[in-house]
């Protein structure tokens, strides 16, 4: 459910909240149907995907808007039954960065209003935007229909800009000003932690009283504890010594050259545990990590640990979940992250998680119970967080159990539950809103009293 820090979110009440009959959600940049893992397809996508599949369960349909990137793709897709995506024509359907699409909101956001157009008035209860470009388009939507715009920021410029990896490009001024725009005009802000509820409202100014925090969650049937040794074969990774994972997006943020370097000062400081040890990186180059795609490659050359580093590609289905089983430590080493499904997926499959700690990683990895937090980037310190534990199966053994009862906190249902009850809240003051104005135009020209 909506989880209030006292004083920053407004608290879900006991109030009925009425229940929308259909959603828009906008995710301009990245479609739920693309593989997460590469590109800008990541935890977004997921949050999409999953989050729409529960409310129809629940019985509200989703309707997801995004951008169309071929022209193969037909105009709508069934996802599952009551999630309906829309590919909208905006643009040329390749080769377009997600910092070029600004450029192509005015389309995009036509390509949303005819669809509306097509139905009769009222056909969305309330508007859903995922990142600022598509909060651009639920501003307008919005506006258009007479229906509330909930909004997700997923990342902010301001909060990446403070915590760039060195020599990242920052976020442009044209973006930090599209959100601030965003955060002034949603009718909701949903955050994922509390920390980013604190940052919409000290550094964009959100009122308080329209910020809710709601936590992602972690698919609990997808990811669980199973045997590492039939994982590793089913992967083909060394049956025997130690892996130490990463997944996800290939790109500075994301540090993974800091998992290298860490790797390389482990076997500096402690040949014995670093003997057996496998890196293994999974995923595809995202962001600015596209400007030198075989960068890491070249580092782990560079570091001499060619010989212990493997490189899948991005994985899905159960394979995913075998990366996690296979390993004996995932690291989540980023500058910044708004979440970090990975270390909540990792630790649902027993796999104890040394993440970084920013962002929404304090809150899904519990310090020394079930990973470890790791204050900066300093590759001497990870070095030390993963051999220390590396050295120690016992205490490995612990944390993992801990992982998963800690990760089974997180469903994709409470999600839902979650927004279910920001949504609610969102169309019902909207409509008091709606019914005062129009009691008062009633009074005006002396009719009755307004019912829903
Ligand atoms: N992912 C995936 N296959 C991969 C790598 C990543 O499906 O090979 C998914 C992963 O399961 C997770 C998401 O991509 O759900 C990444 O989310 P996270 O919050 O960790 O990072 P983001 O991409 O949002 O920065």
């Amino acid at each position: 459910m909506v989880q209030a820090p006292s004083g920053v979110v407004r608290q879900a009440g006991p109030r009925p909240w009425p229940l929308p009959r259909r959603i828009a959600t906008l995710s301009v940049h990245t479609s739920p149907l693309d593989q997460p893992g590469t590109g800008d397809a990541g935890g977004m996508n997921v949050y999409v995907t999953e989050v729409a599949r529960r409310l129809a369960e629940a019985g509200v349909e989703t309707e997801i808007f995004t951008r169309a990137t071929s022209s193969d793709l037909p105009h709508t897709v069934e996802m599952s039954p009551g999630v309906l995506v829309r590919h909208v024509i905006s643009g040329p359907f390749e080769g377009l960065a997600k910092e070029d699409l600004p450029a192509q909101m005015c389309a995009f956001a036509t390509g949303v209003l005819r669809a509306e157009a097509a139905h009769a008035p009222g056909y969305y209860d309330l508007v859903h935007s995922h990142y600022w470009i598509s909060g651009q388009v639920g501003w307008l939507a919005r506006e258009r229909w007479g229906v509330p715009l909930v909004h997700s920021a997923h990342t902010l410029a301001k909060v990446k800009n403070a915590q760039l990896a060195s020599g990242d490009r920052p976020e442009p001024l044209a973006r930090v000003v599209g959100e601030e725009q965003v955060v002034a005009e949603a009718d909701r802000l949903v955050a994922n932690t509390t920390f980013e509820a604190r940052d919409l409202i000290d550094r964009y100014g959100a009122d308080p009283d329209l910020v809710s925090v709601v936590e992602p969650g972690v698919d609990l049937d997808r990811f669980t504890p199973g045997d590492q040794l039939a994982a590793r074969q089913r992967l083909g990774l060394p049956e025997r010594g130690h892996i130490v994972a990463f997944v996800g997006r290939i790109q500075p943020l994301k540090a993974p050259d800091v998992l290298l370097a860490a790797a390389a000062a482990l076997h500096a400081r402690d040949p014995e545990i670093a003997r057996d040890l496998t890196v293994v990186i999974v995923g595809g180059p995202s962001g600015t990590g596209l400007d030198r795609p075989t960068a890491l490659i070249e580092l782990a050359a560079s570091l001499g640990i060619s010989h212990a580093v493997r490189f899948l590609p991005p994985q899905t289905g159960t394979a995913l979940a075998d990366v996690y089983r296979a390993a004996d430590l995932v690291a989540v080493p980023s500058y910044n992250e708004s979440f970090g499904l990975v270390a909540l997926e990792a630790q649902a499959c027993g796999t104890p998680v040394v993440a970084a700690a920013v962002g929404g990683l304090v809150t899904a990895v519990r310090d020394e119970i079930s990973g470890r937090l790791v204050d900066g980037h300093d590759p001497e310190d990870w070095a030390r967080a993963l051999g220390g534990l590396l050295a120690e199966p016992g205490r490995r053994v612990e944390l993992s159990r801990c992982a998963v009862r800690h990760a089974s906190e997180f469903s994709w249902s409470r999600t839902a539950s979650g927004l279910l009850a920001v949504y609610g809240g969102a169309v019902t003051e909207h409509r008091e809103r709606l019914t005062a104005r129009l009691a008062g135009e009633a009074a005006a020209l002396g009719a009755g009293a307004i019912t829903w």
